[in-house]
């Protein structure tokens, strides 16, 4: 569907990366799925185009784009590979957070690095003992001889192993709670952090993830990110970002699959004509379009709060209604694309099962979707 008031600066953006996952993401999505690998080069040209520099300004070499823009960056990256656009994200919001809280130093040091693509960025809060509830993360950084120590295991991680550089939640005070979490910087090299496991997932497999291995990690005194004790504070205004981000994926990964279900459907025939004639297909096809463009409003709707510095309060809001709300739809609509393709869609050979597998990941990532609904609650009620 058309959008209204957009620049032509940012049409051209959008038709750019649309060739760009059409030509270098697309063809090759289903191949780093099946061989569970991160495709590093391509990553690199992505950075050329500018896309890891998106959250951040000229000045620390970056590619600023509004949130509505790269909210639409994503949704295209993700029409090719959903994983690819998700590692990205998870850079860019580390990239962010950089430029936002950290001191001048820090920036001048990290952020051209990260932004030209040199140093890919992971952001490392989840442990065994605390994935919902992450303020209950036991990893400890004490204070010692003018540094920190760090001391604890991240799970699920994505990048990890991969990327240069690792957002490290970890507690400077138990006693304080959330607020005696620090967020800190280790550089891969630091010979305490080691990687365990990587894990072998259902999907979403050209992104790794993986165990992040703490032991007696030193790190200076300006590893920290801005200051002491703020630490989920800054993880929590990240994942606001990251929610708009995996929503505007799961409109992406939804449209690609009702793209495919719908050229299939002119094509396949059965009974002498093609399915696409029948009502019952109809009528799947006709609530997967107005489902995605419903979530696509919510989407880009969180993402112009944004760029019109709206509150906290509202900002979080409507990104957990846009992520709770378009991930469920991209699971709905994956699991009918595999139904309209029948027994073909649950082969390998064609795209959907896998665009299926991916949006189970959504509903997860960044929050599950329990906790959006919870996000949304607790605003209702207050
Ligand atoms: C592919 C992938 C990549 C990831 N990447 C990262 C990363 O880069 N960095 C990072 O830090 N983490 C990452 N994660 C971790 C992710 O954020 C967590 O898995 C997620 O937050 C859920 O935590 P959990 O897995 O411990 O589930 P749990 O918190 O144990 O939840 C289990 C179930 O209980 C439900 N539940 C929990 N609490 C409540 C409640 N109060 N009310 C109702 N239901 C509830 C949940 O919704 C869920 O259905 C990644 C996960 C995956 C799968």
């Amino acid at each position: 569907m058309r959008l209204l008031n957009l620049s032509d600066e940012q049409k051209q953006i959008v038709k750019i990366v649309k060739e760009f996952t059409d030509k270098e993401i697309k063809p090759y999505a289903a191949e780093w799925d099946e061989e569970e690998r991160f495709p590093r080069p391509v990553f690199n040209k992505m950075s050329e185009l500018g896309l890891s520099g998106l959250s951040c300004q000229e000045e620390y070499g970056g590619s600023y784009l509004d949130f509505l823009t790269k909210a639409m960056v994503f949704e295209e990256l993700s029409k090719g590979c959903v994983a690819m656009a998700a590692t990205l994200s998870v850079h860019t919001m580390v990239a962010y957070i950089i430029e936002k809280y950290a001191n001048e130093e820090m920036k001048k040091k990290y952020l051209p690095r990260i932004n030209s693509g040199e140093m890919l960025c992971s952001f490392a809060l989840t442990e065994a003992n605390a994935g919902s509830d992450a303020a209950a993360l036991e990893t400890r950084a004490e204070s010692r001889n003018g540094g920190f120590v760090l001391n604890g295991n991240k799970i699920f991680i994505t990048s990890a192993g991969e990327a240069e550089l690792y957002f490290v939640m970890a507690k400077t005070d138990k006693s304080k709670g959330a607020r005696g979490i620090t967020s800190f910087l280790v550089e891969k090299g630091n010979p305490g952090l080691g990687f365990g496991k990587k894990e072998k997932k259902m999907g979403f497999n050209a992104s790794i993830t993986g165990e992040l291995v703490l032991t007696d990690c030193v790190v200076p005194k300006d590893a920290v990110v801005g200051s002491v004790g703020e630490g989920f504070r800054y993880a929590l205004e990240t994942l606001d970002l990251g929610r708009v981000n995996i929503a505007a994926m799961a409109v992406g990964l939804a449209q690609a699959a009702l793209d495919y279900a719908l050229e299939y459907a002119k094509n396949r025939v059965q009974f002498g004509k093609p399915i696409a004639s029948f009502q019952g297909v109809q009528f799947m096809l006709a609530d997967m379009a107005t489902e995605i463009e419903a979530g696509r409003g919510l989407t880009y709707n969180a993402a112009r709060l944004m760029d019109n510095g709206a509150k906290a309060q509202e900002v979080t809001l409507a990104a957990a209604m846009a992520k709770r709300f378009t991930t469920d739809t991209a699971m709905k609509v994956t699991t009918d694309a595999v139904q309209i393709l029948g027994g073909y869609g649950c082969m390998r050979e064609y795209p959907v099962e896998r665009y299926m597998r991916s949006a189970k990941i959504l509903q997860i990532v960044e929050g599950t979707n329990q906790i959006q609904r919870i996000i949304v609650a607790r605003q209702l009620l207050a």
